[in-house]
């Protein structure tokens, strides 16, 4: 497997690629939902590669970003032994040099919801998507249903901007508890993680209602056990209708959602 920190470096090693690329980006801190979407990629592509990278655009708030989990050796030991081909893990001057400007804005599918919650942060998100795709010129790029709003984003960018490669949605990997896998989880003490599963569990309920014809915001919002939340919420997704929800347990937020109708592919 070859790390690649620069975009030099990262250049030579794509150009030794022969067939499919796919590419997963990440901010690293891995678990088994990261691994999912290796093994999504490995399955579609003849070479994986995966970016590892704390995005400082995306993160609104600062502690969020210094308190954001991080240990790469652990990461690329988990990426050697998936298969990955190459791991592009850049210093933060690599990607915003001095002087940077230039911003991607996706408008309509950033409003709302985590695009309301965390402003800037889909700005973020899609300036650097774009970026990864022009360094890395995938076939295919995978991303995970958790983060379904930036699923949505990143698909408008792709066909707004002309791009040339396919965005692929792997489902929710979770704890045997319910818990969708978070990097986040690790800031959890186990009292609050017990309170976390009220999230999950909230979705699951409002799911349940819709089924029956209820109404599934209020159904999930009632669930809550009084964990705070930033926003019960739908997102339509076009092939798909998921309720999702965003809830501060202690200082950590987590998100999550679940499928109403169709299918996320
Ligand atoms: P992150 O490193 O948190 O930015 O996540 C990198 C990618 O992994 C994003 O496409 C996420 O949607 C995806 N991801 C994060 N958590 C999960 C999960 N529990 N199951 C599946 N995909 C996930």
């Amino acid at each position: 497997m070859i790390v690649a920190r620069t975009i030099a470096e990262l250049r030579r090693a794509r150009s030794e690629l022969g067939g499919s690329v796919g590419l997963a980006p990440t901010m690293g801190a891995f678990h088994a939902g990261h691994l999912a979407l290796f093994e999504a990629a490995r399955a579609e592509n003849d070479a994986v590669v995966v970016s590892l990278f704390v995005n400082p655009t995306q993160f609104d708030d600062p502690s969020d970003l210094s308190a954001y989990p991080r240990d790469e050796a652990r990461d690329l030991r988990l990426a050697g032994e998936a298969g990955v081909d190459v791991v592009f893990a850049p210093a933060v001057e690599e990607l915003y040099p001095e002087g940077f400007q230039t911003w991607v804005e996706v408008a309509e599918a950033s409003r709302g919801l985590e695009g309301e919650a965390r402003p800037g942060h889909f700005r973020g998100v899609a300036t650097v998507c774009l970026k990864l795709f022009n360094l890395v010129r995938p076939d295919r790029a995978y991303f995970g249903q958790k983060d379904a709003q930036q699923l949505a984003v990143v698909r408008r960018l792709v066909r707004d901007l002309d791009l040339e490669l396919e965005i692929r949605a792997v489902p929710t990997v979770r704890d045997a508890d319910g818990l969708a896998l978070s990097s986040r989880n690790v800031r959890l003490s186990p009292e609050e993680r017990a309170r976390a599963l009220a999230l999950p569990s909230a979705l699951r309920e409002g799911a349940e209602a819709y089924r029956r014809g209820g109404d599934p915001v209020e159904a999930a919002r009632a669930a809550l056990d009084g964990l705070p939340v930033d926003y019960v919420s739908l997102l339509d997704l076009g092939d798909a209708l998921v309720l999702a929800a965003a809830a501060r347990v202690g200082s950590t937020r987590l998100i999550d959602n679940v499928l109403l109708e169709g299918a996320l592919t």
